[in-house]
């Protein structure tokens, strides 16, 4: 039977009370055996509190369920160790490496040269990143720490995420230094023949020349400054913004800025959202490009506003080109990707144009939906949400 603090103390005042008045039925000399006992008991109590105090935890069914539903409510997999063998594992732990490893030695379960030596030592600890484990695809950090009695915990950790935008960010960097050097390189070569004169001083293929060192210029130039702007955008990307914008006179303010036929059809009604204006006419200018670029000639390019029934506000760029095929829809917005290479180059496309509309989407917290019908064209739709204007009443 355990004793509450509260009832020790009272069991306690109740022996020093009996005490006194011992003492003075008795006298002295007959309390001599009463002082013994209440002394025992009162050092019996104090023992038991301080013991009490110092426990962690009561150890007792109810608990031991409470902190198993705690654990099995955390997503990583964890392992509690009695030297080798699995003591404990909670049920993401389970899930990954089935519900025989219970009771098993761990080296059954984490069959991985890069741990084996610390989980072979009773009292290994350290972490390693490990993969394939029990079939599994994902990166694993496996953290091995020290826990109360002698135990080891097995804390697991899923890297997955962290190694693909690494090996996304590899893959842009060698991908971006690819498009860099081939308009550097032609650049260098024409501009080498000219200064060597090997050209013969014939003036229409030096103006040849000229005239591709110039474009490869514009082209260089071009990736630069979307190279620029995809990193800007992702520096702000967690910054919603605020200032309020009505898309219908900005589309407007964009088509006026470009050569291309397009009609604005957007009616007289205000459509306003929160949004940065200088990235929106972004937004704007590289679909219209496209449009403008992979659409037949002679236009017929439409950017399209309206409020749908859910409150919120879609911008369409609408084209009635060659279409773009279902199966390259979902890669369009990669960086890089082009449906065909040549086509994009000759008309002065970076690759880039597609990922930062969807950058500047996803600043927006609007969503991006390209749908394309071979033949026909295609429509480009971004969907905002409506901006709420608190009118004042007076
Ligand atoms: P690019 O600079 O090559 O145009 P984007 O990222 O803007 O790069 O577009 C990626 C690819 O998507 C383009 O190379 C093109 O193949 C295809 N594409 C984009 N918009 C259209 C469109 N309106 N019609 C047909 N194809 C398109």
């Amino acid at each position: 039977m355990t004793l509450d603090e509260s009832a020790r103390i009272a069991l306690a005042a109740a022996i020093l009370l009996g005490l006194v008045f011992a003492v003075t039925l008795f006298g002295p000399a007959a309390s001599a055996l009463a002082v013994l006992v209440a002394g025992a008991l009162i050092w019996s109590l104090l023992v038991a509190r301080v013991a009490g105090d110092s426990r962690v935890s009561p150890v007792g069914n109810d608990t031991d369920d409470r902190y198993r539903a705690v654990l099995d409510g955390v997503a990583d997999p964890l392992m509690l160790l009695a030297e080798a063998r699995i003591v404990y594992a909670n049920s993401a732990a389970l899930t990954l490496f089935g519900s025989h490893i219970d009771g098993q030695d761990v080296r059954l379960a984490i069959r991985h040269p890069a741990i084996a030596a610390v989980l072979g030592d009773p009292e290994g600890v350290g972490s390693a990143e490990i993969g394939g484990l029990a079939g599994d695809p994902r990166i694993w950090e496996v953290r091995i720490a020290p826990n109360e009695g002698n135990r080891r915990l097995i804390h697991m950790v899923d890297r997955s995420a962290r190694h693909s935008a690494e090996r996304a960010r590899v893959d842009f960097v060698a991908n971006a230094s690819h498009e860099l050097r081939t308009p550097l390189a032609n650049i260098g070569g024409y501009a080498e023949t000219l200064a060597d004169d090997a050209a013969g001083g014939d003036p229409a293929t030096r103006a040849r020349f000229v005239s591709i060192i110039a474009s490869e210029t514009k082209r260089l130039s071009a990736l630069v400054e979307d190279l620029m702007a995809l990193s800007r955008i992702e520096a702000d990307k967690h910054a919603a913004p605020q200032t309020v914008v009505d898309l219908r006179p900005l589309a407007a303010r964009v088509i006026a800025e470009r050569r291309d036929a397009i009609t604005l059809d957007a009616g007289d009604a205000a459509f306003m959202i929160r949004g940065d204006a200088v990235q929106l006419s972004q937004l704007l200018h590289n679909l219209n490009d496209n449009a403008a670029k992979y659409g037949t000639a002679g236009g017929g390019i439409i950017n399209r506003l309206v409020h749908d029934d859910a409150g919120r506000i879609c911008l369409s760029v609408i084209d009635q080109g060659a279409g773009i095929p279902a199966a390259h829809i979902p890669r369009l917005t990669e960086r890089f990707y082009r449906v065909d290479a040549a086509r994009s180059q000759s008309a002065g496309g970076t690759g880039l144009g597609l990922s930062i509309v969807k950058h500047i989407a996803e600043r927006h917290r609007a969503t991006l939906d390209i749908r394309s019908d071979i033949g026909k064209g295609t429509t480009v739709c971004v969907t905002f949400e409506a901006a709420v204007i608190l009118l004042s009443s007076n």
